[in-house]
């Protein structure tokens, strides 16, 4: 039974062809499939869900070459339309040096990343403390002002701050936020909510529901259901997007609204380790969903390079730097095929505090780490597109990334 579930998720994958869908792992596969089965999912759905990560379909290859890298430099970038915005939360510039010293899962050519054509640095402190929270980072980036440390898309006096995705509706473009943590996470809010504590989730989530991203795809489906039944509004807002509450039923949910009339909600199970695309595949979907004639805003984030610094997991950043940069790369290529697209690459901020000895021959055991939380370095900034030489080897503050970004989602870049 099981391999006939398996050789029919594989058919259904080959027509689905760089879908993101996908397996619910063991563990969570009874709670989702009761869940699943007292919300109204789909029946067929919640059987796919009862399915152990057998199936292939994360591991569907992303590939990146010389040819693409030199394609990416080589093309003629226009005045953007779209703007992609990939946060690797905690990502230091040492983590991404030791993933492209001992990751087995980087391209053959190395990390995508760090081979963007217009790189540089960028400053992160909060309104009120030199080591930035999340949050406040997030919005710095989102708004383009400083705030306090737990604060979501608020100022210091606790007055709504407009984000970028905000204003990218503001001018019917379509507004996507891609994250491996919770959606009410505080990087993800602060790029689509208001919220003076990043712990309020119940609200976090319920003002996710008004502000009806078109693309949202993260982790945290029981947060959404919560605020769902405890309000009536809210619970019309849940049921009138197209939804799925595992991986296993991305592809059903996507191929049940073929004209892209709904926002798509995909609750997922993200634990990244080396080896999974998923991020790169669900970052491949939301681009095709959000792309139109308007343009759109995305936000990508991965947020295990930010546990694994508060972790003090060595071999965890080299993997997360890794499975981060092959999302990087779906959206290279994206840029490469619509060059009215701009690309932006950053961190939130350093959390770990990593350091690297003395010379080359170095093992992973010989990096260290300084603490278990957030460091003030500055974070690295790598870019393509239209007018990203602004970046190139000069060191900006957070919130100029965020004016850059938000003047090229107006289309005012010089
Ligand atoms: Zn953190």
């Amino acid at each position: 039974m099981k391999k006939l579930l398996a050789l029919l998720l594989a058919l259904s994958l080959l027509v689905f062809a760089g879908g993101c869908g996908g397996s619910e792992t063991g563990k969570d596969a009874s709670s989702t499939l009761v869940s699943s089965m007292q919300n109204g999912e789909s029946v067929s759905s919640a059987v796919k869900s009862e399915k152990p990560d057998e199936e292939p379909w994360y591991t569907t290859n992303i590939t990146f070459t010389e040819d693409d890298l030199k394609a990416a430099k080589a093309t003629k970038y226009v005045k953007p339309k779209n703007v992609i915005f990939m946060i690797g939360d905690g990502m230091g510039l040492n983590d991404i040096a030791i993933a492209n010293k001992f990751s087995d899962f980087k391209f053959d050519i190395g990390l995508v990343l760090d081979q963007l054509p217009n790189r540089g640095f960028a400053t992160t402190y909060s309104n009120d403390s030199a080591v930035t929270d999340s949050a406040a980072s997030a919005t710095a980036l989102a708004t383009g002002f400083k705030t306090n440390n737990g604060y979501i898309g608020k100022d210091p006096q606790g007055q709504d701050l407009l984000n970028i995705s905000e204003i990218a509706r503001s001018l019917n473009k379509r507004i996507g936020i891609v994250t491996s943590d919770l959606v009410t996470g505080a990087t993800p809010s602060a790029f689509a909510v208001h919220n003076i504590s990043r712990n309020n989730t119940d609200e976090l989530a319920g003002a996710f529901l008004k502000m009806r991203p078109d693309v949202l795809i993260g982790n945290g489906y029981s947060d959404f259901m919560g605020v769902a039944y405890a309000d009536d509004e809210n619970r019309s807002l849940f049921y009138s997007v197209n939804r799925a509450s595992t991986f296993g039923s991305f592809e059903t949910a996507l191929n049940n609204d073929k004209t892209n009339s709904k926002p798509f909600f995909g609750f997922t199970d993200f634990s990244l380790k080396s080896g999974d695309y998923r991020l790169a595949q669900c970052t491949q979907t939301a681009l095709r969903r959000l792309e139109n004639e308007n343009g759109f805003f995305l936000m990508v984030e991965n947020a295990g390079t930010d546990k694994a610094g508060h972790s003090n997991n060595r071999q965890g950043k080299v993997d997360n730097v890794a499975v981060f940069d092959k999302a990087v790369a779906v959206a290279v290529k994206y840029c490469i095929e619509h060059p009215d697209t701009v690309l932006i690459v950053t961190s939130d901020h350093e959390t770990g505090g990593v350091v690297l000895p003395e010379g080359d021959n170095y093992t992973l055991d010989d990096v260290a780490f300084t603490t278990t939380g957030h460091s003030a370095v500055d974070v690295g900034v790598f870019a393509l597109g239209y007018g990203t030489e602004y970046f190139n080897g000069k060191t900006v503050d957070n919130i100029d990334i965020a004016k850059f970004a938000i003047s090229a989602v107006k289309g005012e870049l010089k």
